[in-house]
Parts: C-alpha cells; structure tokens; sequence
C-alpha cells in the first residue's frame, strides 16, 4: 500500500446539507402547517398547535394511506464522491438534480482520484493503482501529442473519481433507497445509499423512510455495528 495512505482514503464520500437542514422540527412543522393549510384552510391550521411529534404522526400517517406528493416538499442535497461508474448510475433517477464535476478541465490525476472497490485484496491494492494510473499515462501521452482535453478523457477509466451535488426530495429518494439498497444493486451505489440513510437519520429525518424494510435492515444492521 502506498505510504500514508490507507483503503479509507480511496472510499466513496457522502455528505448532506447542513445549512438546509439545521432545524428539522422547524422545517418539518412548517411544511406540515402549509399542507394542512391547502387541505383545510387557513384559519383552522393556524388555530391547531402543532407540536414536532404532531408533524410527524401526520407524516406517517400519509405515507401509510398514500398520500405521498407530501413527501416531495421534503428537498435534501447531498455532495457525493464517487467513481464514474456509480455515477452513471445515480443520475438514472430522473426525479432530482444534479451538477457534476466535468473532465475538460485541468486534473490531477493521481491515487487519490481513484475509488478502489473494498473487495480488492489488500495484496493486490499496488498492482491494481498501478494498473489504473496507466490509464493516466495514456490520457497524458494524447495530452502532449496536442489533442484537447475534452477528446483524450476517453482514456480514463471508469474508477476515477468524481463529485456531483445531488438535490432530491424525499419521494424520490425513498425511490432510490428501495432499489439501491438491495442486495442486487451494485456495492458502491448502495455503500452511498447506505450513507444517506445514516445521515438522514442522524438528523432527525428517519420518520421519512423508516417504514421501508430495507431502510429498516440498514438501522438495524448500524444499531449492530455501533453496540458491538
Ligand atoms: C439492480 C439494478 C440494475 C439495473 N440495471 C440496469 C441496466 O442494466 N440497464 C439500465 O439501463 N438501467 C439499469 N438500472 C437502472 C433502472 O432501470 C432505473 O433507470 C433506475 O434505477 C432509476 O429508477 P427509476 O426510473 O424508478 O427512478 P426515476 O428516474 O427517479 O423515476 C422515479 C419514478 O418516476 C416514474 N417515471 C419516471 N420517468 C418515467 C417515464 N418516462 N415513464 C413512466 N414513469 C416514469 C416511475 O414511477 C419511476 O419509478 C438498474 C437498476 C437497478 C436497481
């Protein structure tokens, strides 16, 4: 392994907005006062106190009858590292937005821009660098034969790294969680879902997805981890 490093620092990343998200029962009572605003009228939401827990009952109790166009007010943002293999997968849900780094400008591409899967041996981590920065080597030698960036990125691999911002709302994201958390979903896009799903709990947003048995299988299996 190379000096300094370890596999962590080739590891996916996810990270969700803080600055949105600062008060979950402020932003969870008032999205649930404006919808029961447009469902009974104004004087009577006004006049209903509505505590955090209140909010989230009648959350749950529109997931569990359907009401689910509720859910899309909920809009969490989440700033991914990730290879451009999973990358290609994340933006196949159409119901969010995206922004993401480009490849036409300047790069360095070094180790740290690799995303190396956990299941490679810790006996082969060297060989298996080497064998991406190769890739690199290639890209380099078209560089300085004169060609544009934007042609020669066709040499790098689908390993590499890349960011994106990904804003979505809750619907859409249970969505993502009930394909991507399964078993058959690729490793590294359900790695990120999985940390979705622990940051989201982890700031009070659980009430959205806890019914959904794989999301309850993650906390299950994190509640676990962190009592062992
Ligand atoms: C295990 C796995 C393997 C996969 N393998 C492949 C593969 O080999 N090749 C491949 O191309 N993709 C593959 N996919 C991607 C998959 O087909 C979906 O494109 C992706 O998961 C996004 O799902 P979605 O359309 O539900 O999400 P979104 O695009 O976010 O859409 C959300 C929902 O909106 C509705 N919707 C959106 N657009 C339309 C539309 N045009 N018409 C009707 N309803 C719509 C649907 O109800 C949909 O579920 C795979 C996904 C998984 C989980």
């Amino acid at each position: 392994m190379m000096t300094g490093m370890n596999k962590n620092d080739y590891d996916v990343r996810v990270d969700i907005n803080d600055d949105i998200l600062s008060d979950v029962s402020l932003v969870t009572i008032g999205i649930v006062r404006d919808i029961i605003r447009t469902r009974v009228g104004r004087g009577k939401a006004d006049a209903m106190a509505i505590s955090f827990q209140l909010a989230k009952d009648k959350v749950r109790k529109w997931i569990k009858m359907g009401h689910v166009s509720v859910l899309e007010h909920f809009v969490f943002s989440f700033d991914i590292s990730l290879s451009r293999v999973a990358s290609h997968q994340i933006v196949r849900h159409r119901i969010a937005s995206y922004t993401q780094e480009t490849l036409r400008v300047k790069h360095d591409f070094s180790t740290e821009n690799i995303i190396i899967p956990p299941q490679i041996d810790d006996s082969d981590l060297n060989e298996w660098i080497h064998d991406m920065l190769q890739s690199f080597e290639l890209y380099k030698k078209w560089l300085e034969k004169g060609y544009n960036r934007d042609v020669v990125r066709r040499f790098l691999p689908s390993g590499i790294r890349t960011g994106l911002r990904m804003t979505i709302n809750a619907r859409s994201l249970r969505n993502l969680f009930e394909q991507r958390l399964a078993k058959v979903a690729d490793f590294e896009i359900r790695n990120i879902a999985e940390r979705m799903v622990g940051l989201l709990f982890s700031r009070g947003y659980g009430f959205l997805f806890e019914d959904i048995p794989l999301v309850k299988k993650v906390i299950n299996k994190t509640k676990t981890l962190t009592n062992e």
